[in-house]
């Protein structure tokens, strides 16, 4: 079986080259991303194995179909980079990954909360540079705030979990009724907003989920508030953020995903101009912290991801239906 790889990086050879020790497959790596000028280079290929930023429209999955191409695995959860209903029109079988490590993503969001609040990467450039004043280091104890969860599923789940363990009292909204722990205090979203000293976004983006975080709701928001995205950037409408940080309503931002990323992140622009004045206005906050999409990149969930893809093309080649069929 021949697949074609879009949007690849080393680790992406490196774990899925491991798992093929017996060259059942012929892996195609290409780093540029999926789209309509690239889709050709999978001519040939079985299948195609795509990630968060390939763009997986209509007109793409059209050119797939003439190319006899009708197996999409992606390499990750979120699917909304996929127009499904046009997939399903042209007979595609299109698999994900749903679960991997949620505790990966999870103990990102906790470790920029960390960085955020004890600015442990400030301290460490501070003291290299033999400056070991603490001025402006000051941070709050996590025990005892209220830690407000957007969503929970997996990810929310094992989020809640690590900041019960600091102490924090938890609050959780989601729309979906499903078995929590006691410690989750159930509350409504505009609850939620009004009440957490820290919200942590961790519902999937969908038409009613986009800009879930805007002017409005961030007015409903205490003052000071620390706001950590690890779901998708277009859960947040980038200005909107932007004034409230300029006021001080937002107090601490911590930002895994970027609505715009697809542009910019996993690729290297330390010697180019950067064409995204948000981004920029973000970076040059001091307490703005942004990763490039990496919740998701530890070595078990990248094994994982690609153990259960492989199973995913194993799948849709014998036409076997799973819970990770999307259509
Ligand atoms: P999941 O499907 O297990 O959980 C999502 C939860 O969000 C569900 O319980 C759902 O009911 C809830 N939800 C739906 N609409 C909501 C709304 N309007 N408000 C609040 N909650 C709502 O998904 P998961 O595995 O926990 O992943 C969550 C998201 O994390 C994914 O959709 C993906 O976008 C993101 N993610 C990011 C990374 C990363 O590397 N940063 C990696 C994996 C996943």
């Amino acid at each position: 079986m021949k697949i074609a790889f879009y949007s690849a990086q080393p680790y992406d050879k490196s774990s899925f080259d491991a798992m093929n020790q017996e060259k059942t497959y012929h892996f195609l790596f290409f780093e540029i991303d999926l789209n309509e000028q690239t889709v050709k280079l999978a001519e040939g290929c079985d299948a195609i194995c795509i990630f968060v930023n390939d763009h997986a429209n209509a007109k793409v999955l059209e050119m797939l179909a003439a190319l006899n191409i009708n197996i999409i695995v992606l390499r990750c959860a979120g699917f909304n980079q996929v127009d499904l209903e046009a997939a399903q029109q042209l007979g595609m079988h299109v698999y994900r990954v749903p679960a991997y490590s949620p505790e990966a993503v999870a103990e990102h969001a906790v470790a920029m909360i960390l960085t955020l609040n004890r600015k442990t990467h400030k301290a460490y450039n501070r003291v290299r540079e033999g400056n070991f004043s603490l001025n402006r280091l000051t941070g709050f104890n996590l025990h005892g705030k209220k830690v407000g969860v957007v969503g929970l599923g997996k990810i929310g789940l094992a989020f809640c979990k690590i900041m019960h363990g600091f102490g924090s009292e938890i609050l959780g909204y989601d729309p979906v009724e499903s078995p929590h722990p006691d410690y989750i205090v159930k509350t409504s979203f505009e609850e939620l907003l009004a009440v957490s000293d820290i919200i942590s976004l961790h519902c999937p983006l969908l038409p009613g989920t986009k800009h879930i975080i805007r002017e409005e709701s961030l007015s409903m928001m205490k003052g000071g508030v620390m706001l950590i995205n690890t779901s998708r950037g277009a859960l947040i409408h980038t200005p909107d953020i932007i004034k409230a940080l300029k006021t001080g309503k937002v107090g601490h931002l911590g930002i895994d995903v970027y609505e715009q990323e697809e542009k910019l992140f996993f690729r290297d622009f330390s010697e180019h101009i950067i064409d995204d004045d948000d981004i920029l206005r973000l970076m040059s906050f001091p307490n703005v912290l942004i990763t490039s999409h990496q919740g998701f990149f530890t070595t078990e969930a990248l094994a994982e991801i690609a153990s259960i893809t492989l199973r995913n093309l194993q799948d849709a080649k014998n036409g076997v239906k799973t819970s990770n069929l999307l259509t």
